[in-house]
């Protein structure tokens, strides 16, 4: 009876919520005395999972699964956690994930909590501290059923080394034809070197930039620091940068390890988006910007004077 995690990658390669992912689980397998089980889908190399704690690793490598499959993808994690006898089944907070996370509660006749941060409040009975309100509170949510399924909030958790050692077996869940009926491509806009959702820094402007002429020193800071670009909403609706950088409530969420905003205002349903970064540095230069009640580090001032200078330090550093 192992806990079931779906390991996501993309092209071969795991991505970062995977090992997080694991991570999560080698905890909470502690907690409930079992082992941690990775179901991995044309992943290609599966050994890193080994460094994050999994025990065991179901591969399935099926060129018809090339490509995001809602359907196939949750029959085969589904398929998995029933050869498993899985009763705790773990996905991140991908858009992908999301998507199969409930699609496989319904396949198992699971409770499903999303959004879930931090180790399970309690096992029996079976409670998780959960984002609500678009992480402006938490909630204790109760899960009764038999088997559960949770989706872990993207950067709440951490990536944490305990090896262990893997074992590999091939896995070939029955799939369907019909499952393939409807096949949803994702494609990815990355306007950055660094895509958004894997990016452990992001550097995001807002209307404060006056124009996307002025948008060369928010990329020479994002090169500098390995970061992705992001924008505010109004900045994406004027067409100064692509939609795919709008972060917030209506837009992407950003859970990084550090959110830099430049001439941001901090309207409410920009921070609903960003809330979960673990440390926000905002440069203003209206010192009653709403922003900097959230910030960690804040600099009021032009912007256009402290991010030049904010990039030279860095590469003299
Ligand atoms: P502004 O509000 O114009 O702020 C610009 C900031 O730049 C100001 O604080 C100003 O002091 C500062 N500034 C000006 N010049 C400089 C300078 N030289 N140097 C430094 N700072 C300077 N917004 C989002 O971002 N994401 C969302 O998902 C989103 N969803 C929404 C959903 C709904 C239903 C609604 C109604 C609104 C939504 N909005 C969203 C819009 C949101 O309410 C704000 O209007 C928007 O976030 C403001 O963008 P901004 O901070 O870039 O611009």
């Amino acid at each position: 009876m192992s806990i079931l995690i779906y390991a996501e990658s993309a092209e071969g390669k795991f991505k970062k919520v995977a090992f997080e992912l694991a991570s999560y689980a080698k905890k909470v397998a502690e907690t409930l005395g079992t082992t941690v089980t990775a179901l991995t889908i044309n992943a290609g190399d599966v050994s890193e999972l080994a460094k994050y704690g999994v025990d065991k690793v179901l591969k399935v490598s099926n060129d018809k699964l090339n490509g995001f499959t809602a359907k196939a993808y949750a029959d085969a994690i589904k398929q998995a956690a029933q050869k498993e006898a899985s009763k705790v089944i773990l996905l991140s907070s991908t858009t992908d994930s999301i998507y199969l996370s409930s699609l496989v509660a319904v396949g198992l006749d699971a409770g499903y909590a999303s959004n879930v941060v931090g180790l399970p409040v309690s096992t029996a009975p079976f409670q998780v501290k959960r984002n609500a309100f678009s992480n402006k509170a938490f909630n204790i949510t109760e899960i009764t059923t038999d088997v559960k399924v949770l989706g872990l909030a993207k950067n709440s958790y951490g990536i944490f080394e305990t090896p262990s050692t893997l074992t590999e077996e091939d896995f070939a869940p029955s799939i369907s034809d019909a499952d393939f009926g409807v096949k949803v491509a994702s494609v990815e806009k990355v306007s950055g070197k660094v895509s958004i959702a894997d990016a452990d820094i992001v550097v995001s402007a807002g209307r404060g930039l006056k124009g996307p002429e002025n948008w060369g020193m928010v990329e020479e800071l994002a090169t500098v620091l390995g970061a992705a670009t992001a924008c505010s909403k109004p900045v994406s609706d004027l067409g100064w940068r692509p939609h795919s950088e709008h972060v917030g409530q209506t837009g992407k969420p950003v859970a990084t390890n550090l959110y830099i905003a430049i001439g941001i205002s901090g309207a409410i349903q920009h921070i609903a988006g960003i809330s979960s970064s673990k440390v926000k540095v905002v440069i203003n230069s209206d010192p009653e910007a709403p922003f900097f009640k959230v910030a960690d580090y804040g600099i009021v001032g032009d912007a256009f004077e402290i991010v030049p200078q904010l990039i030279e330090k860095l590469k003299a550093f």
